[in-house]
């Protein structure tokens, strides 16, 4: 006879153990990217979510408690691509003017990954009837994108910053570095072709 029929539960336990191991993962990440970042906005950015994360892994607890199922984790190929790419970058980046954007672009991407598998466990655990497990899932996903959008704000400033937002003359030179956003805003959002 054949194995048993899966169902959308077996899918559910499995993507929560997928989850359970990337969150893991991105605690370590965190410590690695808070030691790594150069301005403290960006430590403390890290430090902040890095507490959270521990706190997500404990709600991911809670979810199993409610599946009646041992917490496990299950190697998610999709956070160690990430991880070592992150390694890679600190490599090639670490040392440089670019060090903390480097951070922040694959910080962005684990946090884009984190907001795809709770948004989907999310819709799932409602679909399924446990509304107390979507609940927790969805605390979890509103924290990774505040995450996200918080790691935007950072780049933007400090984008802004190597504007010069101080010198009007240097902002509307059109070969300014960054300075494209300035630009517009003073040609009344009008936009160069690319
Ligand atoms: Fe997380
Ligand atoms: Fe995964
Ligand atoms: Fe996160």
């Amino acid at each position: 006879m054949a194995a048993k029929e899966k169902t959308l539960n077996d899918l559910f336990l499995e993507t929560l153990k997928d989850v359970y191991y990337a969150e893991k993962q991105a605690v370590r990440q965190l410590q690695k990217a808070a030691k790594a970042a150069k301005s403290d906005e960006l430590k403390q950015a890290f430090t902040q979510h890095r507490e959270e994360s521990q706190g997500q892994v404990e709600r991911l607890d809670q979810v199993f408690e409610i599946l009646g199922k041992p917490a496990r984790g299950k190697t998610c190929e999709a956070i160690q691509g990430l991880n070592a790419e992150m390694a890679e970058v600190l490599e090639d980046f670490g040392d440089s003017p670019a060090a903390d954007a480097a951070l922040i672009g694959t910080a962005q991407a684990v946090e884009h990954y984190e907001i795809a598998r709770y948004g989907t466990l999310k819709t799932w655990a409602n679909q399924l009837g446990m509304t107390d497990a979507a609940t927790l899932l969805d605390e979890t996903l509103q924290e990774e994108k505040r995450t996200d959008e918080l790691l935007t704000r950072i780049a933007e400033s400090a984008a802004n910053r190597e504007a010069g937002e101080d010198d009007e003359d240097e902002a509307e030179k059109p070969a300014g570095r960054g300075s494209a956003a300035s630009r517009s805003a003073k040609s009344g959002g009008r936009r160069e072709p690319a």
